[in-house]
């Protein structure tokens, strides 16, 4: 393993044990801040450009001031110099409101990693079970004053999700909607193959995350001969499609080949979508 690392804006790099938050950094009191998690891949940050523009739409969004965007990549470049090219990294970008007295936000970054489980789901495949939002599809963009598709700090809802996923022996959730429909996982989205269209779930209506990766694949999916179209999808669609899957910055691609202890179709298009996203194969 290589040693993880950390680095704060206007500091560098730091002892990965150096205390950097104030006991009352908003981000800890109330989870208030947002990040951003980019693959490292040959000791560069994949999709950088993509993910500082969601970061800035979600800064706007809870009217978050961030630092430019050069001192942003300075400070990812600070951390990431010198990693390995061969070893494949998990770099998180955290930006949070500060402290509660007041000023300015607190922004650093940590690089570990990519864990083996990560890797070995590419290869393996994940086993999902549906969990419950408890909300209607479109509910949440409708509420104007909740800002929606955000990547916030506030992961409470995703940890409990992911904590039920460990208690009822799956690897991951995919969010079902009081109204019938899949959403998204806790930390991905899903992507299904309907004849030969590539399909996501649309992020402005439902309000789910805009993911990098998803959207990466989805543009270029013609070179594996697919089309691409943003649909609602039912469980029962899933089951009758012909492959599912689950993208995020991290795994990259990885199939569902199991819903709800149903077989899924194991699509042929696995392994080269994998391919078309770059990400390292065990
Ligand atoms: N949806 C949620 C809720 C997420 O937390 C994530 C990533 O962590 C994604 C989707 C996938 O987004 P991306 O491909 O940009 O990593």
């Amino acid at each position: 393993m290589v040693t993880s690392r950390i680095g704060v804006l206007g500091r560098g790099r730091l002892p990965v044990g150096e205390p950097i938050l104030r006991g009352d950094d908003l981000g800890v009191l109330r989870g208030d801040g947002l990040f951003e998690t980019m693959h490292l891949r040959d000791g560069r940050p994949w999709l950088r450009q993509e993910h500082l523009t969601r970061l800035r739409a979600g800064a706007a969004a809870v009217e978050l001031t961030l630092p430019a965007d050069d001192a942003l990549v300075e400070l990812l470049d600070q951390v990431a110099a010198g990693w390995p090219a061969e070893v494949e990294g998990a770099l998180r970008l955290v930006c949070t409101r500060g402290p509660e007295s007041g000023g300015p936000p607190t922004v650093y970054a940590t690089l570990s990693e990519v864990p083996p489980t990560a890797r070995q789901a590419r290869h393996d495949g994940v086993r999902v079970a549906t969990l419950s939002l408890g909300v209607p599809a479109e509910a949440r963009p409708e509420l104007d004053w909740l800002p929606a598709g955000i990547k916030s700090t506030s992961y409470g809802a995703s940890s409990a999700a992911r904590r039920w996923a460990a208690r009822a022996g799956v690897d991951d959730v995919l969010w079902i909607s009081s109204d019938g429909y899949a959403l998204e996982g806790p930390t991905a989205n899903l992507v299904w193959l309907a004849g030969e269209t590539l399909c996501t779930v649309p992020a402005r209506r439902t309000g789910i995350l805009p993911g990098t990766t998803v959207a990466w694949l989805l543009a270029r999916c013609a070179d594996v001969g697919c089309g691409a179209a943003e649909r609602m999808v039912t469980p029962a669609d899933l089951r009758g499609s012909d492959g599912v899957w689950l993208t995020s910055s991290v795994r990259g691609l990885v199939a569902v080949h199991t819903l709800d202890a149903e077989p899924l179709p194991l699509s042929p298009l696995t392994r080269p979508l994998q391919e078309l996203l770059g990400f390292p194969l065990p």
